[in-house]
């Protein structure tokens, strides 16, 4: 929608005014007209259909009823007024009745003229009533776009509070439509509409708001959709082509010693099929000469480790240094420490750098880091501090990527002066064709498979009541020698709290797991970090039988000896979130067993979210369950993207129609990839247009 006139401030419309302008650009975000005509109904009330009287029913149900009035009267009862009015069509009569704005609506009430009205009904004293009808007179009706379906708008309460009703709104945009429908211009190329048979702009505009029957709404839906999707897809494609003819990056054109004499000498285990997938598509994409940004994909335990590590050998066979950057420390020290394992036959110097770090390491770290000698540094958000100047970063891993915010990101990229290769890794999956929509520049490897023997892990839920029960399993569980974990819930808002749930909850393991048969580890986020790893160490030693934690144990953590995992209100933890700690186990040849536990009372998500857990292990569907339920805003990263903030489509809903318009984006880019056809003059002005009045289309990288 090029045309100027459809940018001029609402303010200027008949029906809006000032005031209320201000405070749909307040509420609404709301400016112009244009800006009105795309705020979009979200619902409609059927209003094709007409009752007779003498066919109402006692049920409260909304009706439609056209007839006149006969007589009215004010009735006054000291502190209360009502202005009561007879309605009648030829089979019966009934009350209407205003308790407000009785002075106005009895001035403008008319006796024998044809009256349609609208509205709830109540049975009362053997008489129907309606309070406060929608009432307009037949021929009034008759002219209004709105006779049909009428359009229901999202509001605010500020909005009703302050008197701007839906009426108002649906009445500004019909004078709206009416006024300009021939300035509606189109957006999408003729071609585009007669191969996909798709409702043109202004009609689509027209029908979104005032559908003359389902089927118009249907393909004024699709086709505002369509529009949408094929934008953002527009968007995120040429915006990937930037990215991959301008950012130059390091180019790794050698496989060297130290990832030839590790993969040939040292590899622990056989790579699964889709781990030597994903390096090599690393690896390939490390030597092109742009800078990679990669999105590796795969489930908990999928050994996304390995391929971080393979990935950094690399790095150094160019002479270039790595870092791994993981959310908590306990992660960054797990990995420090399995890393450590993997070099020690090949003299490779790598550190570990957390919030924790004494200064006499930080400096030691800090100068290994200048002179080069430092090659692998790990760490938790601590790496991006200024002082950590790396002498020639070629690669940056990020582990667990919803941890961290984008700008935090973007940072490592000012230690060089080329960018480094970037890889970041995730075990919270999702579709693959939502994922490349969602980010569009970044490349996506998928780790679809998981390391043989692994045996999937059981899953139950029980209620608070059957704690005993549970208790009784863990201990024979913990009799064949299998460690176990406890976990309660970590809210932020209220960490006090939480620490009291874990005490409480550790108190009473205590009494049913007495020492000295069994010893118990606590971590939770209030205590030092030195004493969070002498408690982990002694869980991994196996000196601690059960570990009872808040969620800092969520990621990474790798005991393959534990083979329970107890999660305490398991009602409180997202899907991702359970998924992740039910990753702890099932890490060893044994049978896992993960055993949710929550309280009586369950919200319907709840019911959704445990059944999706004991129904299945594949962290894929649960994301599109999670993402059913969530929508998608919640998803990592997204928030920031901006790309979400959608008028219509709905990237979950309608991923058949996102493919659709990533297909034809795709098309339009391959055929005329500067938009330079005529054919294509209004899909340059209208991406123009979008591109510039969107402020902050910075996201990811
Ligand atoms: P995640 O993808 O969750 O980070 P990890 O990298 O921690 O998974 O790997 C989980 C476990 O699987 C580790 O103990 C790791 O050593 C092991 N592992 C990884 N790849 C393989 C493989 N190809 N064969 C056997 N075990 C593997
Ligand atoms: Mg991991």
């Amino acid at each position: 929608m090029n045309s100027t006139y459809l940018l001029t401030p609402i303010d200027y419309l008949k029906g809006i005014g000032p005031n209320r302008a201000k405070l749909l650009k307040e509420e609404l975000s709301i400016y112009t007209y244009s800006d009105l005509l795309h705020f979009f109904p979200n619902r409609y009330i059927d209003r094709t259909k007409y009752y007779k009287i003498n066919e109402l029913q006692r049920n409260d149900a909304e009706v439609q009823i056209v007839g006149k009035i006969t007589h009215f009267k004010t009735i006054d009862q000291g502190k209360t007024k009502r202005l009561v009015a007879s309605f009648t069509d030829n089979t019966g009569s009934l009350e209407l009745v205003w308790f407000k704005g009785i002075k106005w609506i009895r001035e403008s009430l008319k006796l024998n003229t044809a009256y349609v009205i609208f509205g709830k009904i109540n049975w009362f004293n053997g008489q129907f009533s309606m309070p406060h009808p929608d009432l307009k007179s037949l021929e009034e009706q008759k002219k209004s776009l709105s006779g049909l379906m009428q359009p229901i708008y999202p509001s605010t309460e500020k909005l009703s509070k302050r008197g701007v009703s839906n009426k108002i709104i649906s009445k500004a945009i019909e004078n709206l439509i009416k006024l300009s429908y021939k300035q509606f211009s189109e957006t999408l190329p003729d071609y585009f509409l007669k191969e996909l048979n798709l409702m043109p702009k202004a009609k689509a505009l027209l029908y979104i708001h005032f559908p003359k029957n389902a089927e118009l709404l249907a393909k004024a839906k699709y086709r505002l959709k369509f529009e949408e999707l094929f934008y953002v897809q527009l968007q995120l494609i040429l915006k990937n082509k930037i990215r991959k003819q301008k950012i130059k990056g390091y180019n790794f054109t050698k496989v060297g010693r130290f990832f030839k004499e590790f993969y040939g000498q040292h590899l622990p285990f056989t790579l699964t099929h889709a781990q030597k997938r994903v390096v090599r598509e690393i690896r390939n994409d490390m030597g092109t000469g742009a800078q990679m940004n990669r999105l590796l994909q795969g489930d908990v335990g999928s050994g996304k480790t390995m391929v971080a590590f393979l990935s950094c050998l690399l790095a150094l066979d160019n002479d270039f240094q790595a870092c791994i950057m993981a959310p908590t420390e306990i992660l960054a020290t797990q990995h420090h420490q399995g890393l450590l394992e993997l070099c020690a036959p090949m003299n490779i110097e790598l550190d570990l750098l957390t919030g924790s770090t004494k200064l006499r390491d930080r400096k030691r770290i800090h100068e290994g880091l200048e002179s080069g000698e430092l090659k692998i540094l790990i760490g938790t958000h601590a790496l991006l501090e200024d002082k950590v100047v790396f002498k020639n970063l070629g690669l940056a891993i990020i582990d667990e990527q919803h941890r961290f915010g984008v700008a935090q990101r973007a940072k490592l990229w000012t230690k060089n002066q080329l960018p480094p290769h970037i890889l970041v890794m995730t075990a919270t999956p999702i579709p693959r064709t939502l994922a490349m929509s969602l980010y569009g520049d970044l490349d996506i490897s998928v780790i679809d498979e998981l390391p043989p023997g692994r045996k999937p892990i059981t899953t139950v839920h029980h209620y608070d009541s059957n704690r005993l029960k549970v208790f009784h399993f863990l201990r024979k569980e913990i009799k064949k020698g299998r460690q176990v974990y406890i976990v309660y819930p970590l809210i932020q808002e209220s960490e006090h709290m939480d620490y009291k749930d874990l005490m409480d909850g550790y108190e009473s393991i205590a009494r049913d797991f007495p020492m000295p048969e069994y010893q118990i580890s606590v971590v939770h986020g209030q205590m030092k970090p030195a004493d969070k790893e002498f408690e982990m160490n002694r869980f991994v030693k196996g000196e601690t039988q059960i570990m009872v934690a808040t969620t800092v144990i969520e990621v990474g953590v790798n005991v393959p000896n534990a083979s329970v995992m107890v999660i305490e209100s398991a009602e409180r933890f997202g899907l991702s979130q359970l998924h992740q700690l039910r990753g702890r186990v099932g890490r060893g040849a044994e049978q896992s067993f993960c055993i949710l536990i929550t309280g009586q009372k369950l919200s319907n998500d709840s019911k959704t979210r445990l059944e999706a857990m004991t129904q299945t292990n594949d962290g894929f569907k649960l994301s599109e369950v999670d993402l059913k339920l969530r929508g998608p805003g919640d998803l990592m990263g997204t928030q920031q993207s901006g790309i979400l903030q959608m008028k219509i489509a709905d990237i979950v809903q309608d991923q058949d129609i996102l493919q659709q318009a990533r297909q034809w984006a795709k098309k339009i880019i391959e055929k005329d990839a500067r938009l330079e056809l005529t054919e294509h003059t209004r899909v340059k002005n209208t991406y123009l247009n979008i591109t510039k009045n969107k402020k902050n289309w910075k996201y990811i990288s």
